[in-house]
């Protein structure tokens, strides 16, 4: 019996639109844990052994880990205790085959079926944004820094923030660029399921509200929705 009050929300959109800012928020107000793909891989990057440096070459170069990586990675997350009321998803999936692997695995853990939120942010608000991004080295943290001002410190444990190296200009362009290769048949897999498309461009409150409303409205179909018995397959 899946949980009364299961939430899985899946964040799609191009880097810099605002995913992880609205992930945090949505996890503070639904007590679930907000899941980035991007610090898995990162921490696994700095971890130092090969499947670490594997990562970590093919994030240097801008370019997107392999489903398979990246599915491994995902379902030993979500295969954790905390995630057992659901999760929110910043990063993946990417691909229409990571979506498919996604499904199956969120069958398989008693999850319901997710709610996607497609943010859209024009180009060049998104350079703008991502080259004022800097992050503390030491929890993780994201902050938009002005522009000339003394090198920005963290709020928690006043470490000196960084630019992350795939937020450099040349390679933000890249990335958008592989973004946009994939994200539409993405976008055409989950545009029959609870799917919705939201303006980036407005407050991370204003956005999160609505985004609240949108879960809350949707809520009592997915609890309500009636599912086959499990089906545990050996595919992860
Ligand atoms: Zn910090």
């Amino acid at each position: 019996m899946m949980p009364e009050c299961s939430t899985v929300v899946i964040f799609l959109g191009p880097p810099g639109a605002g995913k992880g800012t609205q992930a945090a928020r949505l996890s503070e107000a639904l007590g679930i844990p907000a899941i980035s793909t991007g610090e898995i891989l990162r921490q696994a990057a700095q971890s130092g052994t090969e499947l670490g440096k594997a990562v970590q070459s093919v994030m240097a170069s801008g370019q997107l880990v392999s489903d398979d990586l990246m599915n491994e990675v995902v379902a030993d997350r979500l295969s954790r205790r905390d995630c057992r009321h659901g999760c929110i998803l910043d990063g993946y999936p990417r691909t229409v085959s990571q979506a498919r692997f996604l499904e199956a695995l969120l069958d398989r853990l008693n999850l319901p079926e997710p709610v996607i939120f497609n943010l859209n942010l024009a180009p060049e608000k998104i350079v703008a944004r991502l080259s004022r991004r800097r992050q503390c080295p030491q929890c993780g943290g994201i902050y938009s820094i002005k522009p000339y001002s003394a090198p920005p410190r963290c709020e928690r444990d006043g470490s000196v923030l960084v630019q992350r190296p795939d937020d450099a200009p040349a390679t933000i362009r890249q990335r958008l660029e592989v973004y946009r290769a994939t994200s539409e048949a993405l976008a055409d897999f989950y545009r029959t399921r609870n799917y919705y498309e939201i303006s980036a461009a407005r407050t991370p409150k204003h956005i999160s509200k609505e985004l609240l409303r949108l879960i809350a409205t949707r809520r009592p179909a997915a609890v309500a929705a009636v599912r086959p018995p499990l089906q545990v397959s050996a595919t992860a």
